[in-house]
Protein backbone atom coordinates (compact mmCIF):
# COMPACT_ATOMS: atom_id res chain seq x y z
CA UNK A 1 0.00 0.00 0.00
CA UNK A 2 1.72 3.48 -1.26
CA UNK A 3 1.18 6.36 -0.08
CA UNK A 4 -2.49 5.14 1.42
CA UNK A 5 -5.14 7.49 1.37
CA UNK A 6 -5.94 7.62 5.05
CA UNK A 7 -8.91 9.37 6.47
CA UNK A 8 -9.24 10.47 10.54
CA UNK A 9 -13.16 11.25 12.40
CA UNK A 10 -12.16 13.85 14.57
CA UNK A 11 -10.20 16.49 15.84
CA UNK A 12 -9.86 16.19 19.23
CA UNK A 13 -6.59 15.07 20.81
CA UNK A 14 -6.75 11.61 19.38
CA UNK A 15 -7.59 12.82 15.56
CA UNK A 16 -5.14 15.18 15.92
CA UNK A 17 -2.02 13.35 17.68
CA UNK A 18 -2.92 10.74 15.03
CA UNK A 19 -2.29 12.82 12.06
CA UNK A 20 1.08 14.24 13.73
CA UNK A 21 2.35 10.65 13.74
CA UNK A 22 1.45 9.69 10.60
CA UNK A 23 2.53 12.95 9.37
CA UNK A 24 5.72 12.65 10.80
CA UNK A 25 6.04 8.78 9.53
CA UNK A 26 5.68 10.34 6.21
CA UNK A 27 2.28 9.62 5.49
CA UNK A 28 1.10 12.78 3.21
CA UNK A 29 -2.34 11.80 2.10
CA UNK A 30 -4.21 12.49 5.33
CA UNK A 31 -7.56 14.22 5.61
CA UNK A 32 -9.00 14.77 9.57
CA UNK A 33 -12.95 15.50 9.12
CA UNK A 34 -14.55 17.11 12.57
CA UNK A 35 -18.51 17.68 12.57
CA UNK A 36 -17.98 20.45 15.01
CA UNK A 37 -16.99 24.19 13.40
CA UNK A 38 -13.39 23.67 14.78
CA UNK A 39 -10.70 21.40 16.29
CA UNK A 40 -10.57 20.36 20.14
CA UNK A 41 -12.75 17.80 21.07
CA UNK A 42 -14.02 18.03 24.43
CA UNK A 43 -12.10 20.64 25.22
CA UNK A 44 -14.20 23.36 22.59
CA UNK A 45 -17.30 21.72 23.42
CA UNK A 46 -17.07 21.87 27.46
CA UNK A 47 -17.09 25.38 28.21
CA UNK A 48 -18.92 25.16 31.57
CA UNK A 49 -17.57 27.62 34.46
CA UNK A 50 -14.37 26.45 36.08
CA UNK A 51 -13.81 24.02 33.34
CA UNK A 52 -11.00 21.83 34.05
CA UNK A 53 -8.08 18.84 33.75
CA UNK A 54 -7.95 16.84 36.65
CA UNK A 55 -4.53 15.59 35.55
CA UNK A 56 -1.39 18.03 35.83
CA UNK A 57 -0.67 19.77 32.66
CA UNK A 58 2.57 18.86 32.72
CA UNK A 59 1.45 15.34 31.28
CA UNK A 60 -1.96 15.96 30.09
CA UNK A 61 -0.03 17.60 27.37
CA UNK A 62 1.54 15.77 24.28
CA UNK A 63 4.87 14.02 25.21
CA UNK A 64 6.57 15.84 21.89
CA UNK A 65 5.01 19.64 22.26
CA UNK A 66 5.83 20.70 26.24
CA UNK A 67 4.49 23.66 27.04
CA UNK A 68 6.26 26.10 29.81
CA UNK A 69 3.63 28.39 29.56
CA UNK A 70 0.97 26.53 31.46
CA UNK A 71 -0.68 29.39 33.99
CA UNK A 72 -1.66 26.86 36.16
CA UNK A 73 -0.85 23.30 37.13
CA UNK A 74 -3.83 22.09 36.62
CA UNK A 75 -5.00 24.03 33.58
CA UNK A 76 -8.42 25.15 32.46
CA UNK A 77 -10.56 24.58 29.73
CA UNK A 78 -9.58 27.64 27.27
CA UNK A 79 -5.98 27.15 27.85
CA UNK A 80 -6.00 23.40 26.82
CA UNK A 81 -8.20 24.50 23.48
CA UNK A 82 -5.26 27.05 22.95
CA UNK A 83 -2.61 24.63 23.60
CA UNK A 84 -4.79 21.80 20.86
CA UNK A 85 -5.46 24.91 18.16
CA UNK A 86 -1.84 25.91 18.67
CA UNK A 87 -0.08 22.54 18.74
CA UNK A 88 -2.03 21.54 15.85
CA UNK A 89 -1.06 24.63 13.70
CA UNK A 90 3.08 24.31 14.98
CA UNK A 91 2.82 20.45 13.68
CA UNK A 92 1.33 20.99 10.46
CA UNK A 93 -2.00 19.29 11.23
CA UNK A 94 -4.45 22.07 11.05
CA UNK A 95 -4.37 22.44 7.75
CA UNK A 96 -5.43 18.55 7.17
CA UNK A 97 -9.15 19.30 9.04
CA UNK A 98 -12.46 19.64 7.40
CA UNK A 99 -14.48 20.95 9.81
CA UNK A 100 -18.47 21.06 9.51
CA UNK A 101 -18.62 17.13 8.43
CA UNK A 102 -20.31 14.85 10.13
CA UNK A 103 -19.39 11.08 8.87
CA UNK A 104 -22.98 9.11 9.11
CA UNK A 105 -21.61 5.76 7.81
CA UNK A 106 -18.38 3.94 6.69
CA UNK A 107 -18.81 0.48 4.62
CA UNK A 108 -15.93 -1.32 3.49
CA UNK A 109 -15.28 -2.32 -0.26
CA UNK A 110 -13.31 -5.89 -0.70
CA UNK A 111 -12.39 -5.11 -3.99
CA UNK A 112 -10.83 -1.81 -3.43
CA UNK A 113 -9.23 -2.73 -0.01
CA UNK A 114 -10.63 0.88 1.08
CA UNK A 115 -13.56 3.07 3.09
CA UNK A 116 -16.71 4.64 1.36
CA UNK A 117 -17.75 6.87 4.24
CA UNK A 118 -21.10 9.18 3.89
CA UNK A 119 -21.35 12.22 5.55
CA UNK A 120 -24.99 14.03 6.65
CA UNK A 121 -24.19 16.85 3.94
CA UNK A 122 -24.67 13.63 1.68
CA UNK A 123 -20.98 13.83 0.46
CA UNK A 124 -18.82 10.34 -0.51
CA UNK A 125 -15.78 10.21 0.30
CA UNK A 126 -13.17 7.16 -0.34
CA UNK A 127 -10.15 6.07 1.47
CA UNK A 128 -7.96 3.31 2.01
CA UNK A 129 -7.71 3.53 5.63
CA UNK A 130 -10.14 4.89 8.05
CA UNK A 131 -9.40 5.55 11.77
CA UNK A 132 -11.76 7.03 14.23
CA UNK A 133 -10.94 9.06 16.62
CA UNK A 134 -14.42 10.19 18.09
CA UNK A 135 -13.55 9.89 21.80
CA UNK A 136 -15.52 8.21 24.82
CA UNK A 137 -17.32 11.24 26.45
CA UNK A 138 -17.90 13.08 23.31
CA UNK A 139 -21.97 12.53 23.09
CA UNK A 140 -23.81 14.23 26.43
CA UNK A 141 -26.33 11.80 28.22
CA UNK A 142 -29.69 13.11 29.51
CA UNK A 143 -32.08 10.49 31.16
CA UNK A 144 -34.61 9.91 29.65
CA UNK A 145 -37.23 11.18 32.50
CA UNK A 146 -40.90 11.68 31.47
CA UNK A 147 -41.67 15.31 31.10
CA UNK A 148 -38.51 15.99 29.86
CA UNK A 149 -39.42 18.43 26.76
CA UNK A 150 -42.14 20.30 29.12
CA UNK A 151 -40.09 22.74 31.13
CA UNK A 152 -40.61 26.39 30.67
CA UNK A 153 -37.30 27.44 31.52
CA UNK A 154 -33.77 26.73 30.25
CA UNK A 155 -32.25 23.71 30.61
CA UNK A 156 -29.19 22.04 29.14
CA UNK A 157 -26.52 19.91 29.20
CA UNK A 158 -23.27 20.67 30.97
CA UNK A 159 -21.55 19.72 27.54
CA UNK A 160 -23.84 22.46 26.05
CA UNK A 161 -23.67 25.27 28.48
CA UNK A 162 -26.20 28.05 27.54
CA UNK A 163 -23.77 31.05 27.99
CA UNK A 164 -26.85 33.09 27.00
CA UNK A 165 -28.84 32.27 30.44
CA UNK A 166 -27.77 34.84 33.17
CA UNK A 167 -27.93 32.50 36.60
CA UNK A 168 -27.55 35.53 38.86
CA UNK A 169 -30.98 35.41 41.09
CA UNK A 170 -31.96 32.23 39.32
CA UNK A 171 -33.13 29.14 41.29
CA UNK A 172 -31.32 26.39 39.43
CA UNK A 173 -31.87 22.25 39.59
CA UNK A 174 -28.32 20.62 38.95
CA UNK A 175 -28.78 16.69 37.98
CA UNK A 176 -25.90 14.44 38.70
CA UNK A 177 -22.45 14.95 41.03
CA UNK A 178 -20.34 13.59 38.64
CA UNK A 179 -16.53 15.01 37.01
CA UNK A 180 -18.31 18.17 35.56
CA UNK A 181 -20.80 18.84 38.26
CA UNK A 182 -17.99 19.24 41.04
CA UNK A 183 -16.32 21.89 38.60
CA UNK A 184 -19.38 24.05 37.44
CA UNK A 185 -21.16 24.12 40.95
CA UNK A 186 -18.65 25.80 43.08
CA UNK A 187 -18.38 28.12 39.77
CA UNK A 188 -22.37 28.76 39.95
CA UNK A 189 -23.04 28.79 43.41
CA UNK A 190 -22.35 33.01 44.60
CA UNK A 191 -24.70 34.04 41.15
CA UNK A 192 -27.45 31.80 41.69
CA UNK A 193 -30.35 32.32 44.01
CA UNK A 194 -30.31 28.74 45.09
CA UNK A 195 -29.20 25.52 43.64
CA UNK A 196 -30.69 21.88 44.49
CA UNK A 197 -27.97 19.41 43.58
CA UNK A 198 -29.53 15.77 42.72
CA UNK A 199 -27.43 13.47 43.85
CA UNK A 200 -27.66 9.40 42.67
CA UNK A 201 -24.30 8.55 44.36
CA UNK A 202 -21.69 10.27 46.17
CA UNK A 203 -18.26 10.73 44.64
CA UNK A 204 -15.54 10.45 46.26
CA UNK A 205 -13.55 14.30 46.04
CA UNK A 206 -9.79 14.03 47.41
CA UNK A 207 -8.13 17.31 47.71
CA UNK A 208 -6.43 19.18 44.31
CA UNK A 209 -2.93 19.90 44.48
CA UNK A 210 -3.59 22.82 42.17
CA UNK A 211 -1.64 26.22 41.88
CA UNK A 212 -1.03 29.25 40.08
CA UNK A 213 2.32 29.09 37.91
CA UNK A 214 4.35 32.55 38.29
CA UNK A 215 5.99 33.94 35.25
CA UNK A 216 9.22 32.57 36.93
CA UNK A 217 8.09 29.08 37.05
CA UNK A 218 7.72 29.68 32.83
CA UNK A 219 11.28 31.35 32.73
CA UNK A 220 12.59 28.56 34.02
CA UNK A 221 10.83 25.83 32.54
CA UNK A 222 11.59 27.88 29.34
CA UNK A 223 15.32 28.14 29.88
CA UNK A 224 15.65 24.40 31.69
CA UNK A 225 13.27 22.17 29.43
CA UNK A 226 14.65 19.65 31.92
CA UNK A 227 13.26 21.07 34.93
CA UNK A 228 9.36 20.56 32.83
CA UNK A 229 10.33 17.01 31.85
CA UNK A 230 11.35 16.05 35.53
CA UNK A 231 7.67 17.28 36.32
CA UNK A 232 6.23 15.28 33.59
CA UNK A 233 8.32 12.36 34.63
CA UNK A 234 6.88 12.96 38.40
CA UNK A 235 3.32 13.36 37.92
CA UNK A 236 3.76 10.14 35.66
CA UNK A 237 4.83 7.98 38.61
CA UNK A 238 2.69 9.45 40.75
CA UNK A 239 -0.37 8.79 38.28
CA UNK A 240 0.95 5.36 37.80
CA UNK A 241 1.14 4.65 41.37
CA UNK A 242 -2.50 5.86 41.61
CA UNK A 243 -3.45 3.58 38.94
CA UNK A 244 -1.64 0.38 40.56
CA UNK A 245 -3.38 1.37 44.01
CA UNK A 246 -6.66 1.04 42.26
CA UNK A 247 -5.74 -2.12 40.76
CA UNK A 248 -4.29 -3.75 43.55
CA UNK A 249 -5.11 -1.42 46.60
CA UNK A 250 -1.85 -0.55 47.26
CA UNK A 251 -1.14 1.71 50.43
CA UNK A 252 -1.54 5.51 48.50
CA UNK A 253 -5.62 4.29 47.59
CA UNK A 254 -5.39 4.27 51.93
CA UNK A 255 -3.20 7.76 51.65
CA UNK A 256 -5.77 9.43 49.03
CA UNK A 257 -8.84 8.04 50.64
CA UNK A 258 -7.62 9.77 54.01
CA UNK A 259 -7.47 13.11 52.14
CA UNK A 260 -10.76 12.86 50.72
CA UNK A 261 -12.23 12.34 54.98
CA UNK A 262 -10.19 14.68 55.94
CA UNK A 263 -11.40 17.65 53.57
CA UNK A 264 -14.89 15.65 53.75
CA UNK A 265 -14.56 16.66 57.64
CA UNK A 266 -13.09 19.97 57.45
CA UNK A 267 -15.58 21.54 55.13
CA UNK A 268 -19.12 20.16 55.81
CA UNK A 269 -19.82 20.64 59.80
CA UNK A 270 -23.58 19.49 59.17
CA UNK A 271 -23.72 15.83 60.66
CA UNK A 272 -26.42 15.28 58.20
CA UNK A 273 -25.24 16.87 54.99
CA UNK A 274 -21.95 15.15 55.98
CA UNK A 275 -23.66 11.60 55.89
CA UNK A 276 -24.86 12.19 52.50
CA UNK A 277 -21.89 13.16 51.25
CA UNK A 278 -20.18 9.42 52.58
CA UNK A 279 -20.24 6.81 49.15
CA UNK A 280 -21.79 3.56 49.71
CA UNK A 281 -19.23 1.96 47.34
CA UNK A 282 -15.58 0.77 47.17
CA UNK A 283 -13.20 3.55 46.96
CA UNK A 284 -11.75 4.05 43.17
CA UNK A 285 -15.16 2.61 42.11
CA UNK A 286 -16.14 5.43 40.31
CA UNK A 287 -13.96 7.93 38.73
CA UNK A 288 -11.78 9.65 42.11
CA UNK A 289 -12.55 13.32 41.64
CA UNK A 290 -10.14 15.94 42.92
CA UNK A 291 -11.62 19.06 43.99
CA UNK A 292 -10.74 21.70 46.62
CA UNK A 293 -14.43 23.27 46.94
CA UNK A 294 -17.50 20.79 46.43
CA UNK A 295 -17.84 20.16 50.23
CA UNK A 296 -17.54 23.59 51.22
CA UNK A 297 -20.13 24.74 48.41
CA UNK A 298 -22.33 22.08 49.12
CA UNK A 299 -22.45 23.60 52.80
CA UNK A 300 -23.44 26.91 51.05
CA UNK A 301 -26.67 27.80 52.77
CA UNK A 302 -28.53 28.65 49.40
CA UNK A 303 -26.95 25.14 48.02
CA UNK A 304 -29.29 22.09 48.99
CA UNK A 305 -28.15 17.93 48.85
CA UNK A 306 -30.99 15.71 47.35
CA UNK A 307 -30.72 12.32 47.73
CA UNK A 308 -33.88 11.37 46.21
CA UNK A 309 -34.02 10.65 42.40
CA UNK A 310 -35.70 12.96 39.65
CA UNK A 311 -38.49 10.88 38.52
CA UNK A 312 -40.24 13.55 36.17
CA UNK A 313 -39.20 16.92 34.58
CA UNK A 314 -42.42 19.41 35.61
CA UNK A 315 -43.22 22.90 33.70
CA UNK A 316 -42.37 24.44 36.62
CA UNK A 317 -39.13 22.40 37.72
CA UNK A 318 -39.00 18.78 38.76
CA UNK A 319 -40.36 15.98 41.03
CA UNK A 320 -37.92 13.96 43.13
CA UNK A 321 -39.02 10.47 44.10
CA UNK A 322 -40.66 11.19 47.58
CA UNK A 323 -43.16 13.08 45.54
CA UNK A 324 -41.80 16.80 45.90
CA UNK A 325 -41.93 19.11 43.58
CA UNK A 326 -38.78 21.41 43.20
CA UNK A 327 -39.73 24.71 41.65
CA UNK A 328 -37.16 25.92 39.80
CA UNK A 329 -35.65 28.71 36.94
CA UNK A 330 -32.99 26.62 35.35
CA UNK A 331 -31.92 22.64 34.92
CA UNK A 332 -28.62 21.72 34.57
CA UNK A 333 -27.78 18.32 33.55
CA UNK A 334 -24.46 17.46 34.63
CA UNK A 335 -25.50 13.43 34.08
CA UNK A 336 -22.45 12.59 31.92
CA UNK A 337 -21.87 11.01 28.41
CA UNK A 338 -22.75 7.74 26.41
CA UNK A 339 -19.90 6.35 27.03
CA UNK A 340 -20.22 2.39 26.14
CA UNK A 341 -21.44 3.23 23.26
CA UNK A 342 -18.25 3.50 21.07
CA UNK A 343 -18.75 4.77 17.56
CA UNK A 344 -22.38 5.77 17.57
CA UNK A 345 -24.16 6.60 15.74
CA UNK A 346 -22.11 5.98 12.66
CA UNK A 347 -22.96 2.75 10.88
CA UNK A 348 -20.01 0.91 10.43
CA UNK A 349 -20.21 -2.20 7.95
CA UNK A 350 -17.16 -4.36 7.58
CA UNK A 351 -16.05 -7.59 5.47
CA UNK A 352 -18.95 -9.29 4.02
CA UNK A 353 -21.36 -6.79 5.60
CA UNK A 354 -20.08 -7.40 9.11
CA UNK A 355 -22.22 -4.88 11.43
CA UNK A 356 -19.96 -3.56 13.81
CA UNK A 357 -22.59 -2.29 16.32
CA UNK A 358 -24.55 -5.97 16.01
CA UNK A 359 -20.85 -7.25 16.54
CA UNK A 360 -20.44 -5.04 19.76
CA UNK A 361 -24.17 -5.56 21.16
CA UNK A 362 -22.87 -7.21 24.29
CA UNK A 363 -20.36 -4.89 24.28
CA UNK A 364 -17.43 -2.96 22.40
CA UNK A 365 -14.01 -4.64 22.21
CA UNK A 366 -11.01 -4.49 20.30
CA UNK A 367 -7.44 -5.52 20.17
CA UNK A 368 -5.74 -3.38 22.04
CA UNK A 369 -8.63 -0.85 21.57
CA UNK A 370 -8.02 -0.59 18.28
CA UNK A 371 -8.72 -3.38 15.76
CA UNK A 372 -11.50 -4.99 15.20
CA UNK A 373 -11.43 -8.57 13.32
CA UNK A 374 -13.57 -8.18 10.08
CA UNK A 375 -12.81 -4.52 9.69
CA UNK A 376 -9.83 -4.11 7.30
CA UNK A 377 -7.92 -0.94 7.82
CA UNK A 378 -10.38 0.47 10.35
CA UNK A 379 -8.49 1.93 14.00
CA UNK A 380 -9.83 3.19 16.99
CA UNK A 381 -8.79 5.76 18.70
CA UNK A 382 -9.10 5.84 22.45
CA UNK A 383 -11.48 2.73 21.88
CA UNK A 384 -13.14 -0.03 23.93
CA UNK A 385 -10.97 -0.62 27.38
CA UNK A 386 -8.47 1.95 27.03
CA UNK A 387 -10.08 4.56 29.15
CA UNK A 388 -8.28 5.40 32.77
CA UNK A 389 -9.04 5.62 36.24
CA UNK A 390 -6.27 8.30 36.90
CA UNK A 391 -3.73 9.57 34.21
CA UNK A 392 -3.67 11.61 31.08
CA UNK A 393 -5.60 9.87 28.47
CA UNK A 394 -3.13 11.56 26.11
CA UNK A 395 -0.60 8.63 26.65
CA UNK A 396 -2.80 6.03 25.60
CA UNK A 397 -3.84 7.99 22.40
CA UNK A 398 -0.35 8.41 21.25
CA UNK A 399 0.56 5.00 22.48
CA UNK A 400 -2.56 3.71 19.58
CA UNK A 401 -1.34 6.43 16.89
CA UNK A 402 2.17 4.81 17.26
CA UNK A 403 0.72 1.32 16.72
CA UNK A 404 -1.62 2.26 13.85
CA UNK A 405 1.77 3.73 12.12
CA UNK A 406 3.48 0.19 12.80
CA UNK A 407 0.69 -1.29 10.96
CA UNK A 408 0.72 0.70 8.05
CA UNK A 409 4.23 0.70 7.35
CA UNK A 410 4.02 -3.33 8.00
CA UNK A 411 1.40 -3.57 5.37
CA UNK A 412 3.39 -1.58 2.88
CA UNK A 413 5.85 -3.76 3.80
CA UNK A 414 4.12 -6.89 2.55
CA UNK A 415 3.09 -5.26 -0.20
CA UNK A 416 -0.34 -5.94 0.96
CA UNK A 417 -3.56 -3.31 0.41
CA UNK A 418 -5.55 -3.94 4.10
CA UNK A 419 -4.78 -5.63 7.41
CA UNK A 420 -6.61 -6.57 9.76
CA UNK A 421 -6.10 -8.27 13.23
CA UNK A 422 -6.67 -12.52 13.44
CA UNK A 423 -9.84 -13.29 14.91
CA UNK A 424 -8.17 -15.47 17.77
CA UNK A 425 -5.66 -12.89 18.44
CA UNK A 426 -8.70 -10.36 19.62
CA UNK A 427 -10.58 -13.31 21.21
CA UNK A 428 -7.46 -14.22 23.35
CA UNK A 429 -6.81 -10.36 24.38
CA UNK A 430 -10.07 -9.80 25.04
CA UNK A 431 -10.82 -12.84 27.39
CA UNK A 432 -7.92 -11.54 29.52
CA UNK A 433 -8.80 -8.26 29.58
CA UNK A 434 -12.08 -8.59 30.74
CA UNK A 435 -11.09 -11.18 33.00
CA UNK A 436 -8.35 -8.63 34.72
CA UNK A 437 -11.59 -6.32 34.18
CA UNK A 438 -14.08 -8.71 36.59
CA UNK A 439 -11.34 -9.08 39.61
CA UNK A 440 -10.47 -4.96 39.62
CA UNK A 441 -12.39 -2.62 42.07
CA UNK A 442 -14.56 -1.32 38.94
CA UNK A 443 -16.21 -4.49 38.79
CA UNK A 444 -17.66 -3.56 42.23
CA UNK A 445 -20.44 -1.08 42.08
CA UNK A 446 -22.73 0.59 39.63
CA UNK A 447 -20.45 2.94 37.14
CA UNK A 448 -20.43 4.22 33.61
CA UNK A 449 -17.52 2.42 32.77
CA UNK A 450 -20.02 -0.93 32.42
CA UNK A 451 -22.10 -1.52 29.53
CA UNK A 452 -25.83 -2.44 30.10
CA UNK A 453 -25.16 -6.43 29.99
CA UNK A 454 -22.74 -5.99 33.05
CA UNK A 455 -19.27 -5.78 31.17
CA UNK A 456 -16.70 -3.07 31.37
CA UNK A 457 -16.42 -1.62 27.87
CA UNK A 458 -14.30 1.56 28.89
CA UNK A 459 -11.55 1.05 31.23
CA UNK A 460 -8.05 -0.32 30.66
CA UNK A 461 -7.26 -2.89 33.41
CA UNK A 462 -3.21 -2.21 33.67
CA UNK A 463 -0.51 0.44 33.78
CA UNK A 464 -0.62 2.97 30.99
CA UNK A 465 3.28 2.10 30.85
CA UNK A 466 1.56 -2.05 30.16
CA UNK A 467 -0.73 -0.03 27.28
CA UNK A 468 2.40 1.79 25.28
CA UNK A 469 4.60 -1.16 25.44
CA UNK A 470 2.16 -3.50 24.06
CA UNK A 471 1.15 -0.98 21.39
CA UNK A 472 4.98 -0.68 20.48
CA UNK A 473 5.37 -4.02 20.15
CA UNK A 474 2.56 -5.20 18.36
CA UNK A 475 3.81 -8.26 16.37
CA UNK A 476 2.49 -8.46 13.06
CA UNK A 477 2.11 -12.15 13.24
CA UNK A 478 -1.17 -11.24 14.84
CA UNK A 479 -2.64 -10.14 11.45
CA UNK A 480 -3.78 -10.99 8.19
CA UNK A 481 -2.58 -8.88 5.61
CA UNK A 482 -4.18 -8.92 1.76
C1 LIG B 1 -15.24 17.61 30.75
C2 LIG B 1 -14.18 16.59 30.49
C3 LIG B 1 -13.03 16.58 31.26
C4 LIG B 1 -12.04 15.62 31.02
N1 LIG B 1 -10.93 15.65 31.81
C5 LIG B 1 -9.95 14.75 31.58
C6 LIG B 1 -8.78 14.74 32.39
O1 LIG B 1 -8.68 15.51 33.34
N2 LIG B 1 -7.81 13.85 32.10
C7 LIG B 1 -7.92 12.97 31.08
O2 LIG B 1 -7.01 12.19 30.83
N3 LIG B 1 -9.03 12.95 30.30
C8 LIG B 1 -10.03 13.81 30.53
N4 LIG B 1 -11.17 13.77 29.77
C9 LIG B 1 -11.29 12.72 28.74
C10 LIG B 1 -11.06 13.28 27.35
O3 LIG B 1 -12.16 12.77 26.62
C11 LIG B 1 -9.73 12.78 26.77
O4 LIG B 1 -8.68 13.20 27.61
C12 LIG B 1 -9.40 13.32 25.37
O5 LIG B 1 -9.63 14.70 25.27
C13 LIG B 1 -10.13 12.56 24.31
O6 LIG B 1 -9.79 13.04 23.05
P1 LIG B 1 -10.44 12.40 21.76
O7 LIG B 1 -9.88 13.12 20.60
O8 LIG B 1 -10.29 10.94 21.80
O9 LIG B 1 -12.00 12.65 21.89
P2 LIG B 1 -12.83 14.00 21.87
O10 LIG B 1 -12.11 15.10 22.49
O11 LIG B 1 -14.18 13.62 22.39
O12 LIG B 1 -12.94 14.35 20.30
C14 LIG B 1 -13.74 13.62 19.44
C15 LIG B 1 -14.09 14.50 18.25
O13 LIG B 1 -14.77 13.71 17.27
C16 LIG B 1 -15.80 14.49 16.70
N5 LIG B 1 -16.77 13.57 16.13
C17 LIG B 1 -17.53 12.67 16.79
N6 LIG B 1 -18.30 11.98 15.93
C18 LIG B 1 -18.04 12.47 14.69
C19 LIG B 1 -18.53 12.16 13.39
N7 LIG B 1 -19.43 11.22 13.21
N8 LIG B 1 -18.05 12.84 12.32
C20 LIG B 1 -17.10 13.82 12.52
N9 LIG B 1 -16.62 14.15 13.73
C21 LIG B 1 -17.07 13.48 14.80
C22 LIG B 1 -16.33 15.30 17.87
O14 LIG B 1 -17.03 16.43 17.43
C23 LIG B 1 -15.04 15.63 18.62
O15 LIG B 1 -14.50 16.84 18.18
C24 LIG B 1 -12.19 14.68 29.99
C25 LIG B 1 -13.37 14.67 29.24
C26 LIG B 1 -14.35 15.61 29.49
C27 LIG B 1 -15.61 15.56 28.68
Amino acid sequence: MRQPSITIIGAGFGGLGTAVELKRAGYRDITVLEKAEGVGGVWRENTYPNAACDVPSSLYSWSFAPNPAWPHRYSRQDEILGYIERTAREYGVLDLVRTGVEVTSATYDETTAGWHLETSAGERIDTDVLVTAVGQLSRPSIPELPGLGTFQGPAFHSAEWDHSVDLRGKRVAVLGTGASAIQFVPGIQSDAANITVFQRSAPYVAPKPDREYTATHGKVFERFPRTQAFGRGLTWRITEQFNKALIDDTPLKSMVKLGWRAQLFAQVRDPELRAKLIPDYEFGCKRVLFSNDWYSTLAKPNVHVVTEPVVEVLPEGVRSGDGTVHEVDVIIYGTGFAATEFLAPMQITGSDGADLHARWKGGARAFLGICVPDFPNLFVVYGPNTNLGGSSIINMLEAAARAITTLLRHTEAEGARSVAVRPEVEERFDAEIQDRLRNSVWASCHNWYHQDGGRISTNWPGLVAEYQQRCAQIDPADFVTG
